[in-house]
């Protein structure tokens, strides 16, 4: 669903990322992590061109995300993306914010964008809140929206970059649960997170990344009870 092969990409003479080989198959949740800088929002942003590349092809779903030509407001409705900071409107109210892009850019009427985006505020356990609007709402209830908007168009791939960063800590389990639910449901997700219980829980593999480049990727068992780096045994006695 989701391959890298042999990408590189460099800030100036800065080079951010180094060789990066995944593939990611339909259905699995991907976690990284890794210490700051070490590229990981480089590298999820990649896939949806937030960021460009100078070397190697990143495909989803079978497409070049990097070709000359691709429809990049085309390629990002096909991958829902959350960030750290939930960026939602804030002059529109939670179902306005869900309900955006299928009618302006899906051209969906606004009855049936309406029913979705019910829908979707009922799955991240906000329906009660359709009528906020984001200054109203916490934090956590704000990026449980930034999930619902991001699934309206129904993409295939969601990607997740540290979305619980911002959080205070009573929040942080209320957007797992949702994280949770979605990969239960099959979601295909790569999830830059430090967030070690739900990448246990939940994840299929581990990626973690130093100073630009992939140096492990294992099954979650594997992984926490037998980091194979030395700087990934270190990442996990400072984080865990
Ligand atoms: P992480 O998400 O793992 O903390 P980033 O992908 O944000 O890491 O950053 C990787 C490296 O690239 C860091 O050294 C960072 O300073 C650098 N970097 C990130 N964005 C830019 C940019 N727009 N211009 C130049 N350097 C950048
Ligand atoms: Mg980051």
């Amino acid at each position: 669903m989701i391959q890298f092969d042999k990408v590189n990409k460099w800030y100036g003479e800065h080079h951010v990322l180094t060789d990066i080989d995944l593939h990611v198959n339909k259905g699995e949740v991907v976690v990284v992590c890794g210490p700051s800088g070490s590229g990981k929002s480089t590298m999820i942003r990649t896939i949806n061109r937030l960021e460009e590349i100078q070397q190697g092809t990143i495909t989803v779903n079978g497409q070049d995300v990097h070709a000359r030509g691709v429809n990049i407001n085309h390629l990002r409705q096909g991958i829902g993306f959350v960030f750290q900071q939930f960026n939602l409107f804030p002059h529109m109210s939670a179902i306005d914010n869900v309900m955006y892009a299928p009618v302006q850019i899906q051209k969906q009427s606004k009855a049936q964008a309406r029913a979705l985006a019910e829908q979707l505020l009922e799955r991240v356990g906000l329906a009660h809140k359709a009528d906020a609007y984001p200054g109203s709402l916490s934090g956590g209830q704000q990026q449980r929206v930034a999930i619902a908007r991001a699934l309206a168009l129904k993409p295939p791939v969601m990607l997740f970059d540290e979305p619980t960063s911002a959080l205070d800590p009573e929040m942080v389990g209320e957007v797992l649960q949702v994280m949770k639910s979605l990969a239960r449901d099959g979601m295909t997700m790569i999830c830059v997170t430090h967030e070690m219980g739900f990448a246990r829980e939940v994840s299929d593999r581990v990626v973690f990344m130093d100073a630009g480049k992939i140096i492990e990727v294992d099954t979650p068992d594997a992984f926490f009870s037998n980091p194979k780096h030395p700087r990934a045994q270190k990442f996990l006695a400072d984080v865990v």
